[in-house]
């Protein structure tokens, strides 16, 4: 029988790579059960990998004997001393320039505005960036194996296509010539930091 992981996602997009990245594999990978109806954690861990633990940890417990993956993720520009990082959902709302998401939910737009306004006057060659994954497996509230994923590109000075989230639109990727906003679906699958985490971490599980 398929050994199946219990992803602490109820994000489509997120599943959809980690099931990409696993298609090889004799593995299924289901959204936790009952995710939605359990209070999320509070994220407050100084690193990827202490979120993705803190989460693992957490949700494996109350899923008792099941493998439960748990990931965390975001970008960080070298210029900027590894920010946006952790906080890289809030950047905008950490500058303060709201304290919630507004009603047409523009978080992506404001965060990317603030990484611009970081990164005025630095040259394309210094705004070096990784988009990172840290994935980490659990059971019974106990890590078993901690697996990094990164892609890495420019940030550039002006957004360039429509496509993904995030900061896809300024993530440029020098080798293809294209943002990550303006890779077709299954180029952008190819690159991700969570399906290569995923891979890594499916080698330190022996799968
Ligand atoms: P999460 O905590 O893993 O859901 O991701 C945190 C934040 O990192 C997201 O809200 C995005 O701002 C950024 N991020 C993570 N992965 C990507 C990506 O693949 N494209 C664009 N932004 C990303």
């Amino acid at each position: 029988m398929a050994l199946r992981l219990y992803a602490a996602t109820t994000s489509q997009g997120k599943l959809r790579d980690f099931r990409i990245a696993a298609q090889t594999h004799s593995l299924a990978i289901d959204p936790l059960p009952g995710l939605r109806s359990i209070p999320a954690p509070e994220e407050n861990g100084a690193t990827f990998a202490a979120n993705a633990t803190l989460k693992a940890i957490y949700y494996s417990r109350l899923a008792p004997g099941k493998l439960v993956l748990a990931d965390d993720s975001g970008l960080e520009v070298d210029a900027l001393d590894g920010a946006p990082g952790v906080r890289s959902a809030r950047f905008a709302a950490d500058a303060g320039l709201f304290d919630s998401p507004d009603a047409n939910d523009n978080t992506d737009v404001w965060n990317n505005m603030v990484l611009l306004q970081r990164l005025a006057g630095v040259p394309l060659a210094q705004r070096a960036a990784r988009y990172h994954c840290v994935l980490v497996a659990a059971r019974d509230g106990v890590p078993l194996h901690t697996a990094d994923g990164s892609v890495e590109g420019l940030i550039l000075e002006s957004p360039r296509g429509t496509g993904g989230f995030g900061y896809d639109p300024l993530f440029f990727l020098p080798e293809l010539n294209r943002t990550m906003a303006e890779l077709d679906l299954e180029t952008k699958l190819s690159l991700s930091h969570r399906g290569r985490a995923l891979v890594a971490l499916l080698r330190l599980l022996d799968l």
